[in-house]
């Protein structure tokens, strides 16, 4: 399978990486030039606990560069505020049966890139690994966990279940689902329970557990999060969405939500594809989210006020 992955950043270096390392066709396209030309020089390093893991895959700034490609599998991973861009990025590239697949977090990602392509030719999901960009050319594998795939109408299918067989086998292990929602649901919600509060508050996300006022907090956000759930039909993973968001702020107490990190490098944060899109889902379905819509206007206030542009 030919594979490209757009948006090689910590989590594309990482998937890039391990397809590259497995003997998997992979290309990356990135923006970033200095990135693109470290790993075309000196090749992408991956640090993993057991060492570095160093590999070439085509890397180009430009998807017209891979114009002859046809890729049988685009798979998207710039930050959410792009998905938009790098889909029709995909365009160029996609051959004629190919599908595009999303791991991002936050909601509408799938759906934007169905505007471009239709939904049957996407696939969705979540990932429970983690990584960070250290520099140029350079990734640091952090957490370790499942990721799953599926078809954004429709139940699983080869196609589906060959690309979670090829990520599997490249060390990154993934299963091929139906409940493709569902789980792109019971990421947002622990999303939307602690990323905007420990960037506001400059917690790492254990922090959230040992006040009352943020463990009262994260129950607000996350209780209107479960009322937009249920109002779009979705069924969440997992019981007790507040005991779930809390226990997973406890079990990654040291990591730095992904949003706070944005906000500490400056960078745009994904608050409209999380906290607002909540809101966002929340007018269109009838269900008053006042929590997170005044935590989407805060982390805009809090971008502006450190001169990110959205
Ligand atoms: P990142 O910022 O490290 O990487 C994004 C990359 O996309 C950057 O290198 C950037 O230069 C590139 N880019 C931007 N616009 C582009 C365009 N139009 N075309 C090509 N490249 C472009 O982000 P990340 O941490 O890898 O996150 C990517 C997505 O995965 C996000 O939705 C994030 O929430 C999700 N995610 C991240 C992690 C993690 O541990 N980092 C874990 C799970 C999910």
């Amino acid at each position: 399978m030919k594979i490209v992955i757009i948006g090689a950043g910590a989590m594309g270096g990482l998937f890039a990486a391990r397809l590259a390392a497995a003997g998997e066709d992979v290309s990356v396209v990135d923006v970033w030039a200095e990135h693109v030309e470290t790993i075309r020089t000196q090749g992408l390093i991956l640090e993993t606990g057991e060492g570095e893991v160093r590999t070439k895959p085509a890397a180009v700034t430009r998807v017209e560069d891979l114009a002859a490609c046809a890729a049988d599998l685009v798979i998207v991973f710039v930050k959410s505020g792009m998905t938009a861009a790098a889909a029709r990025s995909a365009q160029t590239i996609l051959g004629p049966v190919g599908r595009v697949l999303t791991l991002q977090n936050g909601l509408g990602n799938a759906e934007m890139i169905a505007e471009v392509f239709g939904a049957d030719r996407v696939l969705a999901g979540t990932t429970a690994q983690g990584a960070t960009l250290i520099g140029p050319g350079r990734i640091r594998h952090g957490g370790r966990g499942d990721t799953h795939i599926g078809r954004l109408t429709g139940p699983v299918d080869d196609f589906c279940r060959e690309a979670a067989m090829i990520l599997s086998r490249a060390g990154i292990p993934a299963i091929a689902e139906d409940a493709v929602q569902s789980l792109i649901w019971g990421k947002l919600v622990i999303n939307v329970g602690i990323n905007a509060l420990t960037a506001l508050l400059r917690f790492t996300n254990g922090q959230l557990n040992d006040h009352a006022e943020t463990r009262e907090l994260v129950k607000l956000a996350v209780a209107e999060a479960v009322q937009v759930a249920a109002a779009s039909d979705v069924r969440l993973p997992y019981d007790n969405a507040v005991e779930k968001v809390l226990a997973v702020a406890a079990a990654t107490a040291t990591n730095r939500s992904s949003m706070l990190q944005d906000i500490l490098r400056g960078r745009a944060t994904e608050i409209d594809a999380i906290n607002g899109a909540l809101v966002r889902e929340g007018v269109r379905l009838g269900v008053p989210t006042p929590v997170n819509a005044t935590l989407t206007l805060l982390i805009k206030a809090l971008e502006k006020q450190q001169g990110i542009c959205g």
